[in-house]
């Protein structure tokens, strides 16, 4: 893979996502990719917006803020997505970026979250991360306690709630996970799944995902050095 370009892997990609979804009832247009551009170089980034992608994710704020009012200054369209763990006093500078935010986990960060896309006058679209493997160190609200959260979101603030994400534990099997995404979002009314990265995202298409969170598969591993 790594010889090949940002652009044939979008391109593999999307190909790999169209053949997941014919054996279901969905269509290709019913499951987006986002390129989870995260440490990786801007010449890559740019690569991606220079063959056409518009959809993006990000897990930090700060490190979005440094190379995303530059490439939205030169490409129309950008779509992007916060998909880390939001820390309060970071909402303001999220909600100033990013088109959707797909970690709110906690009573503080909606409100918080409410009162500033008030204050700015800008609506982005939400979803709530659902830490499905129940683990101590990840972000997302326990599936025991989504129903409190949506009220909260939906009754309360009068926030839109649009879907579902989740990030499976890395030795999981993730089928069991984004069954269980689905099955809530289900029950809850929800439609809109963001699940799948690149080890496993064809599976999450398969599966019901609206949005596919893929870095390695589109631009290589990350350099971390
Ligand atoms: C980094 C990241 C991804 C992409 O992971 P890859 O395995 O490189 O595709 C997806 N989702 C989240 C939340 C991430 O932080």
């Amino acid at each position: 893979m790594s010889v090949a370009s940002v652009e044939e892997n979008i391109t593999t990609v999307k190909e790999a996502l169209k053949k997941a979804l014919s054996s279901t009832k969905r269509g290709a247009d019913q499951c987006q990719l986002i390129a989870v551009s995260k440490v990786q170089p801007n010449e890559k980034v740019a690569q991606a917006l220079q063959a056409g992608h518009r959809v993006f994710g990000e897990n930090k704020v700060q490190e979005a803020q440094q190379k995303w009012p530059d490439f939205r200054a030169q490409f129309e369209g950008v779509e992007l997505h916060l998909i880390g763990s939001l820390q309060t006093n970071k909402t303001s500078d999220a909600v100033a970026l990013f088109d959707v935010i797909q970690t709110v986990d906690r009573p503080k960060l909606a409100k918080s979250l409410k009162t500033e896309m008030d204050a700015q006058g800008r609506n982005v679209r939400l979803y709530i991360q659902v830490n499905t493997g129940e683990e101590d160190q990840k972000g997302g609200v326990l599936p025991a306690d989504l129903p409190d959260l949506l009220a909260l979101c939906r009754d309360e603030l009068g926030l839109t709630i649009e879907g579902l994400m989740c990030i499976p534990p890395i030795d999981d099997e993730p089928a069991f996970h984004f069954a269980l995404l689905k099955k809530l979002a289900d029950r809850h009314g929800l439609d809109k799944l963001s699940m799948g990265m690149s080890g496993d995202y064809e599976l999450a298409a398969q599966m019901g995902a609206h949005y596919v969170r893929v870095g390695t598969a589109v631009f290589g591993a990350r350099d971390y050095s």
